[in-house]
């Protein structure tokens, strides 16, 4: 029976819900906002299928083998400025949803909450595009993705690597007709601390039209939380000024299990691994046009056809597996707690969201300072050269 004793060896991703046979396992919010999965012990008969099915304490083991690697921009513009990256997620959607396929992703609900979801046609998919650095509610989407596959159909589920180790895991791994799809992780900000940035904001009272967490403002290159309302994008801040953005950035207010992440490899479980290009001229001059390119990673041949069906709508230029993942860290390393975290978490339990983001992350002169230097290197086309310079540093 599931106990959860270290809250490091548990990444919320419910395969021990779904699994159990007498449905005696619910997942509740700790006090920092994260889910975690409580058993009622009068139903339970210890079956142990939850200890079996739990990726972290029955993981499976990372096997080397031959991958394709490929650099995506989606065709059309509008859904390339509206994804992270370059779209690569919408293109392999697009495949399965063609097939009569549904797809899952994380969405925003009315009240911008993230959760887990499915969609059934194309124009739906613009949910699920563009990042949501806050944990996702998965609720019962893994018996969903079940009862779909039993009933012959393909799907599509996507996700961060630990909610699909953890599908894979409760479905068994070589379903011809399910494709999975992660991203390489940072980790995943708190629920809690979202809901503060949302009072902070006022967001819950006056509702914005989108929050995005990676938006194309200024470009690609340096992107913006960005708030759309009546149709305009009324608030555009970096990840030096957003106080939402500070606090991911700087591993503040993560999950417990992402300081020690046991899904940070090369070898994984999904058929496609998707993640940014920000120093594409480091492969093609040509296509580094400031607007995303999404790296593509497919593990499996049943990746690589997907990526075949996703030409009709994507440039897809194959390149060397090996120099795609080239000192991409978030792919290997977790990242270390920040060591104020539990000081902030602390004060995220008592403190208005106001008081929160000014005790932390105040806007003080030298964050002003910064910010113009940046807008001021942008608009001169310096940050992009200094940016270029950097990556080739740091080996990227
Ligand atoms: C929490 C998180 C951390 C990330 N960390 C990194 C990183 O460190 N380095 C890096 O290069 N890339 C990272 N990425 C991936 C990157 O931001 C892009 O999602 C990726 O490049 C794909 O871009 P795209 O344009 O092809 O797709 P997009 O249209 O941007 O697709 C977004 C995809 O992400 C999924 N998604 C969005 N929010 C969540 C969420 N909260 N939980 C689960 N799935 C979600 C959607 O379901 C969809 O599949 C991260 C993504 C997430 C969600
Ligand atoms: S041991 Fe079996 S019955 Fe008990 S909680 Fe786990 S899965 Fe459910
Ligand atoms: S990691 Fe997943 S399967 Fe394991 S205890 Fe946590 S929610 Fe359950
Ligand atoms: S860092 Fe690891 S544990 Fe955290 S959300 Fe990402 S995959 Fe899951």
């Amino acid at each position: 029976m599931i106990k959860i004793k270290n809250k490091e060896k548990c990444s919320g991703c419910t395969a021990c819900v779904s699994i159990c046979p007498k449905n005696c396992i619910i997942m509740q919010p700790d006090d920092e906002g994260f889910l975690y999965p409580k058993v009622n012990r009068d139903c339970c008969i210890q079956c142990g299928a939850c200890e079996r099915v739990c990726p972290i304490l029955t993981p499976i083991k990372e096997t080397p083998f031959e991958q394709k690697a490929f650099l995506v921009q989606h065709k059309d513009e509008t859904v390339r400025l509206d994804s992270s990256a370059g779209g690569a997620f919408t293109a392999i959607a697009t495949a399965i949803l063609n097939r009569g396929g549904v797809v899952f992703g994380a969405a925003y609900d009315e009240d911008f909450q993230v959760y887990h979801t499915y969609v059934e046609n194309i124009e739906d998919l613009k949910k699920f595009r563009n990042s949501k650095y806050v944990q996702s509610q998965i609720g019962n989407c893994f018996r969903k993705v079940r009862e779909f596959l039993k009933q012959g159909q393909w799907v599509c589920f996507s996700g961060t690597p630990c909610q699909i180790e953890g599908l894979s895991k409760y479905i068994g791994i070589n379903n011809e007709k399910l494709l999975l799809v992660d991203v390489v992780c940072h980790g995943v900000p708190s629920p809690l601390v979202w809901n503060k940035y949302l009072e902070h904001y006022d967001f819950k009272e006056n509702k914005p039209d989108n929050i995005r967490f990676r938006d194309k403002y200024y470009g690609y290159k340096y992107s913006t939380m960005s708030v759309i309302r009546n149709g305009e994008n009324v608030y555009h801040a970096g990840a030096q000024l957003d106080p939402m953005l500070r606090a991911f950035f700087a591993d503040t207010c993560d999950r417990p299990s992402c300081y020690s992440c046991p899904f940070k490899k090369r070898y994984r479980v999904s058929d496609i691994t998707i993640w940014d290009c920000f120093s594409v001229y480091d492969f093609d001059k040509n296509m580094d046009d400031d607007k995303g390119t999404t790296r593509v990673l497919c593990h499996s041949d049943k990746g690589k056809k997907f990526v075949e069906e996703m030409k009709e709508v994507a440039l897809c230029k194959e390149v060397l597996a090996d120099k795609l993942v080239a000192g991409v860290k978030e792919m290997y390393e977790s990242v270390s707690e920040n060591s104020k975290r539990s000081q902030f978490m602390n004060d995220a339990k008592t403190l208005s969201g106001d008081v929160l983001f000014d005790k932390y992350y105040p806007v003080t002169a030298k964050v002003k300072i910064k910010t113009m230097v940046r807008k001021t290197l942008l608009i001169t086309g310096i940050y992009s050269m200094a940016k270029k310079c950097l990556n080739r540093v740091r080996g990227r």
